[in-house]
């Protein structure tokens, strides 16, 4: 009966509209409010089932998403939860705009610089949830973007607190930042929908920027600024600039100093990092950028990131959990035969009991005892894969070579679905 000494977690939930979708958007929140509020318990993260049994809801809702939370526990009673709920119907996959470099008229094909996307958008859909990181590297940029909102909206004197929104994400290649900040740009759009009516996503690729003739770089960054401050002039849109591949600009700069590159080079950095300047005072966008090779990136543009965040190769622990969702994802597909694999959490118990002596690999039929035999074998090739320094982009890549090696073999029907073990046998040939 005491509910003021509860403590009471901020719970973000987001519903996906369908295409078709009619009702209105405050009609959807209250409903799945109501509905949400209706359980015992609240999983967290979780996806609950049931709504479908409301009309209302049954024919616009295509998901709700029960987001993680940064609180200790599993579950919670709706006392210790404050819902926000957030309703979008995201835009089809190939509404994309292209800038590209021809303006000099040259043919020379990929000159593709920049693109535009609306957002929430289909095509960065689930990505936040696919990315694993071992500590809280995704709940820490959510976290980061809400103080500077908090800041803007109680118009903090620049002056005496200031930030340049940019954020660099630095690490070896293939660890998922282009994704991270695709996936953190969706996040917001849908977060921030109650105070920005749309949102875009505005991704340039330096490398393709600077490459090539300076004089029209230069042109090219004036053209796509121009463009951004269109975009961020109406005040109720949001936009997030990913600039990809950020040592490049760097490159440009160093070679023009070293006097090997026309100074237009180094005009061209300059104008860009002016720019960029230009835009710390406006409420409604976020630069996000990402590098392979922090030594190489020009010290002028670190200076401005407020958060440098380095993203490393998963750890054994995430590594399970990507290869885990690669098998949950190719079962519920019907390739590989239907089993039940054993959550990280679960796995690690098993690896306890099996070192004080519990010996797995004696009855594999037993299907208890299957699961935990499949269990130990994932985790060892996490160990593995762990040792031979796999990026997640070279994980995600691991169940289509181990199948295809499979069905080299020869020996099954083309229509089988694939035993569990022996495609994480055949992933494990590979690995070593
Ligand atoms: P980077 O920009 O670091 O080179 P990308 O964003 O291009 O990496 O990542 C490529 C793909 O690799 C992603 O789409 C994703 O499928 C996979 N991937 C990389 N890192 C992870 C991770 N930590 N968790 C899950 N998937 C990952």
């Amino acid at each position: 009966a005491q509910q003021t000494d509860v403590t009471r977690w901020p719970i973000h939930v987001e519903v996906r509209l369908n295409a078709k979708a009619s009702a209105r958007f405050d009609t959807i929140r209250s409903l799945v409010h109501t509905f949400v509020m209706s359980h015992d318990r609240i999983g967290i993260p979780s996806v609950p089932e049931g709504w479908q049994d409301l009309p209302e809801l049954a024919s616009s809702v295509e998901i709700i998403n029960i987001c993680e939370a940064p609180c200790p526990k599993q579950s919670l009673s709706t006392e210790e939860v404050i819902l926000h709920v957030h309703v979008y119907q995201p835009a089809d996959g190939d509404s994309f705009e292209e800038f590209s470099n021809d303006s000099g008229g040259r043919d020379d094909g990929d000159t593709m610089t920049a693109s535009v996307c609306e957002l929430p958008n289909k095509s960065w859909d689930g990505l936040w949830n696919s990315l694993i990181y071992a500590d809280d590297i995704k709940l820490k940029m959510l976290d980061y973007i809400h103080a500077t909102l908090l800041l803007s909206d109680a118009s903090v004197d620049f002056n005496l607190v200031s930030w340049n929104r940019v954020v660099l994400l630095y690490g070896p290649p293939g660890t998922g930042k282009t994704s991270f900040c695709r996936a953190l740009a969706q996040k917001l759009s849908i977060r921030l929908s109650h105070r920005y009516s749309h949102a875009r996503l505005l991704e340039i690729n330096s490398h393709s920027l600077f490459s090539k003739w300076f004089s029209e770089s230069g042109k090219l960054v004036q053209r796509l600024f121009n463009s951004i401050n269109e975009l961020i002039e109406e005040e109720d849109a949001f936009v997030v600039v990913l600039i990809d591949e950020v040592e490049s600009l760097t490159a440009a700069r160093a070679g023009a100093m070293a006097g090997t590159e026309p100074s237009d080079g180094l005009r061209v950095v300059n104008a860009l990092l002016t720019q960029l300047d230009k835009l710390k005072h406006r409420k409604n966008v976020l630069i996000m950028s990402t590098s392979n090779l922090v030594k190489a990136i020009d010290s002028a543009f670190i200076d401005r990131a407020d958060i440098i965040q380095f993203i490393d190769l998963p750890t054994r622990e995430a590594i399970y959990e990507i290869l885990r969702s690669c098998l949950c994802e190719i079962i519920s597909k019907g390739i590989v035969v239907p089993a039940i694999i054993p959550t990280l959490k679960q796995a690690q118990m098993f690896e306890v009991l099996a070192k004080a002596g519990q010996d797995y690999a004696s009855k594999p039929d037993d299907p208890h005892e299957e699961q935990i035999y499949l269990a130990l074998r994932i985790m060892k090739l996490a160990s593995q894969c762990r040792s031979q320094n796999m990026s997640g982009r070279a994980l995600r890549r691991l169940p289509v070579l181990a199948l295809s090696r499979y069905l080299g073999l020869g020996t099954q029907r083309p229509r089988d679905a694939v035993q569990h073990n022996v495609l994480v046998q055949g992933a494990a040939d590979i690995v070593i």
